[in-house]
């Protein structure tokens, strides 16, 4: 957990924790913060501020023996907060703390910051996100069993707390293949009135194995990478979405399963087992809010969705990549799409910043051969472009001392567009050439497309506009693009 625990601030740092509060409540809240401050029972009015501060102080000194007077003049204002604190987008437009964003430690410590058990962080955090509940407002867990107190509901009311998740669900697609996209309004944030798309990608298995079910989500409106393949970089950074976001997506999925399965529709969606960040934006372009989000999705106590089956994409930030190694057992995906600087800093043009040389380096300290972990290299395949012969050659010789899987993607297109996908033969030629190699190979198909739901093709350029520029092509691709552009 970041920062300071919660107990160490109460117990030997009370002026700091005033501090502290003051980011939590608010001055005008922090009033009437010491009400709440004994107990869940504490009467909500009709105590004085005198009185209530008194009732702080005595609860500090009963926790680490020694007084400090409330009255004093508090020398640690400017005290830092505890770090989860001062992630931006933690707040609604009327300035309450939006609990979606916080992880299970980070709402542990919230639950005694404004003096509850830390153990009731555990029943929040069930009924936000264990199956069965996923609730939409606080007061829908009231008057059942293992429901909340009308005590903790005053204490709620007065920390300024809320679990809304910043977007609402305004409408859902179906693909013919039944993939469905999912289309989110922003009401809070950054992106407050955009909206942002995820994917639910059905996935049928041979074998007689149960059938699963894949979220792709977004993590910003829009993307500032500028791939040049992609529909969503056309937009241009538009706004980063906050954890609670990135969350809600996940909740609104698990919501929809649930609610196909309760009517038996025909074609329902199986239980969503595997998310992937590869959605709109790029992750660790926003990476507090993702790493944060899959803290979220990860714990055992709610979404629960296994470390392994839960992938972050990257166009290649090589310190951020590196940083969620170090932090996360989540794995981790790489858009290579390029073999040689010179068609990757067209293509990817953050290859310009962090070229082959410096991403496959960090990815070899990272992903050794045989040191159990894995990464996973994406690579969309363009007519003429990127799918030669000794295009695959190269990727072997890159990808040698990497412990890693490929995952050749069928390029989706979308209006302007100036690439062609491969043809069928060459993608498979390219794969041989890797099998053969010795690596693991798969090929995903295009799902969704009819519904613009497919990779790459997230995004509504018509509301927002094109405000991402197209590069100039290397001239010995000029004619690829051409007969992509007449066939
Ligand atoms: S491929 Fe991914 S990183 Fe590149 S522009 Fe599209 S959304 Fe952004």
């Amino acid at each position: 957990m970041p920062g300071l625990s919660a107990r160490c601030a109460l117990t030997r740092v009370p002026a700091q924790c005033r501090a502290w509060s003051r980011q939590l409540w608010g001055p005008q809240v922090l009033q009437h913060r010491p009400q709440c401050a004994g107990s869940a029972e504490a009467p909500a009015t009709g105590t004085t501020t005198h009185e209530a501060t008194a009732a702080l102080q005595e609860r500090l000194t009963n926790s680490d023996g020694a007084t400090t007077s409330a009255a004093a003049p508090d020398s640690s204002d400017s005290a830092p907060p505890p770090k989860f604190l001062t992630r931006p987008g933690l707040r609604d437009a009327r300035g309450a703390l939006m609990l979606k964003n916080l992880t299970f430690c980070e709402l542990e410590s919230w639950c005694e910051l404004v003096g509850e058990r830390r153990q009731r962080a555990r029943q929040l955090w069930r009924w936000l996100y264990a199956d069965g509940a996923l609730i939409h407002d606080i007061s829908e867990a009231t008057g059942v069993a293992n429901g909340f107190s009308s005590a903790f509901l005053e204490l709620f009311r007065q920390a300024h707390a809320s679990i809304d998740g910043g977007m609402r669900l305004e409408r859902v697609h179906r693909a013919a293949d039944n993939t469905r996209k999912m289309v989110f309004r922003l009401t809070e944030g950054e992106g407050a009135g955009a909206a942002v798309e995820a994917v639910l990608i059905p996935i049928v298995r041979s074998g007689g194995a149960r059938p699963r079910t894949t979220l792709c989500v977004s993590s910003q409106v829009g993307c500032g990478m500028n791939c040049q393949f992609c529909f969503t970089g056309r937009l241009g950074l538009c706004a980063q979405l906050s954890a609670a976001q990135i969350v809600e997506q996940m909740v609104e999925a698990r919501r929809l399963v649930a609610e196909e399965a309760a009517v038996g529709a025909p074609d329902a969606l199986a239980p969503v087992t595997n998310v992937v960040y590869m959605g709109m934006g790029e992750p660790l372009h926003n990476f507090d809010a993702v790493l944060a989000s899959a803290a979220i999705a990860t714990h055992e106590l709610g979404l629960h969705f296994s470390a392994n089956k839960v992938s972050v994409s990257t166009v290649g930030l090589v310190p951020q990549l590196r940083a969620l190694v170090a932090s996360s057992r989540c794995q981790l995906a790489v858009s290579l799409h390029a073999t040689t600087d010179e068609v990757r800093n067209w293509l990817v043009p953050v290859n310009r910043r962090y070229p082959l040389a410096e991403l496959l380096g960090a990815l070899r300290e990272l992903f050794p051969r045989s040191g159990g972990r894995f990464v996973l290299f994406e690579y969309v395949m363009l007519a003429g472009v990127n799918d030669s012969e000794e295009d695959a050659a190269r990727f072997v010789a890159l990808a040698n001392d990497i412990e890693c899987k490929v995952n050749l993607i069928i390029f989706n297109t979308h209006a302007g567009t100036r690439f062609k996908p491969s043809s069928a033969d060459q993608v498979q030629r390219f794969r041989s050439a890797l099998i053969q190699a010795g690596r693991v190979c798969t090929v995903r198909d295009s799902r969704g497309d009819d519904e613009m739901a497919a990779c790459g093709q997230l995004g509504d350029v018509g509301a927002m506009g094109a405000r991402a520029p197209v590069l100039r092509v290397p001239p010995r691709f000029q004619n690829a693009l051409l007969a992509a552009a007449q066939g």
